[in-house]
């Protein structure tokens, strides 16, 4: 058994390589949900429906998020009736959000009932799960250029304001009191290897972990957590992990994200552009593996995947 923790692309592109060389039936993944948000009155998961359109072959590469094929017309006919389209929802992706929010409002559905109907539906193997059914939202508290500060939503944040304004704070609105989705903490307790995928370990990462039980689950297991690191070469290699990282005192480097994992996480796989760094990452306290990391193929993620579950083997 093994389990995953999940942010957007970078863990799904992970995840298509782990599916690879693992029975997809042996795999739980917890998705974060803390990047989910209400547009038009439907509930938008972007991190779950990454894992679910990549794994499911169909996701728009070129793009880099959403839909293989996707067309826009629906978002641009909005703005006929002056609704804002800075949160680009395709047609194809539109029908997901149509159907999750009708199964949640209509049928009272949880949210992990209904990922795991449109994972069915894509014919995913593997088992995905929300971090949690309980709303949590994380929020950005950022400095304005002209002193003030002002609280954004994630999406607000990174799509709407292009990462641009300096972060002061981050929270994760809710998650004190949400509690895991049923089956969360189980698939931690028992896998034999857990993985924290490549992602923000800030926005990505760090609402999962904010859910009451989860650290402790970890931190119970930490000789069986490897983390694959997201930082090559003093960089995310997309998305804004450093414009959150630096600000919250984690250093963007192998060693920043070993320090910020040390408590629940025995080993880091990092890069071999950071091979340099692997020393660094021991005085943390953090078994450092070094390896390519840079998922240019599907060929490289499967490998990466192979290593990461030979690290703690
Ligand atoms: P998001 O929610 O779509 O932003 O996705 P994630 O949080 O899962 O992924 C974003 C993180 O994945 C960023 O910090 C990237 O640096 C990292 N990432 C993306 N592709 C790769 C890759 O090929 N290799 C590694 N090591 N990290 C990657
Ligand atoms: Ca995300």
């Amino acid at each position: 058994m093994l389990a995953a923790l999940a942010g957007g692309v970078g863990a799904a592109r992970f995840l298509a390589g782990l599916v690879q060389c693992v029975d997809p039936s042996e795999i739980t993944v917890v998705g974060n949900t803390g990047d989910d948000e209400e547009f038009f009155g439907l509930h938008v998961s972007p991190d779950l429906d990454s894992i679910t359109y990549t794994l499911a072959g169909a996701s728009n590469t070129e793009q880099g998020w959403g839909l293989e094929g996707e067309s826009f017309r629906t978002m641009h006919a909005l703005t006929r009736y002056g609704e804002p389209n800075w949160f680009n929802l395709g047609d194809l992706d539109l029908a997901t959000h149509i159907f999750r929010t009708r199964r949640m409002r209509g049928d009272g559905a949880t949210l992990a009932e209904v990922t795991a109907d449109v994972a069915a539906a894509w014919k995913l193997d593997l088992h995905l799960l929300p971090m949690t059914n309980d709303s949590v939202r994380t929020r950005i508290t950022c400095a304005r250029s002209d002193g003030t500060r002002e609280v954004l939503a994630m999406q607000e944040w990174f799509v709407r304001e292009r990462a641009e304004p300096a972060v002061l704070q981050v929270d994760f609105d809710g998650a004190g009191t949400a509690r895991p989705a049923p089956g969360v903490l189980d698939a931690l307790d028992r896998a034999d290897t857990i993985v924290i995928c490549p992602s923000n370990p800030i926005i990505s990462i760090g609402p999962i972990l904010a859910i009451p039980g989860v650290r402790d689950a970890l931190v119970r297991r930490r000789d069986r957590v490897v983390a694959v690191c997201p930082i090559i070469d003093g960089a995310p290699v997309r998305g804004p992990a450093d414009r959150l990282m630096a600000p919250l005192g984690v250093e963007v480097s192998p060693a920043g994200v070993a320090r910020h994992y040390r408590e629940f996480c025995a080993t880091l796989v990092i890069d071999e552009r950071d091979a340099a760094h692997a020393e660094a990452v021991r005085a943390a306290g953090v078994r450092p593996v070094v390896t390519e990391t840079l998922m240019r193929s599907p060929q490289i993620a499967a490998e990466l995947a192979q290593c990461t579950l030979a690290a703690v083997a």
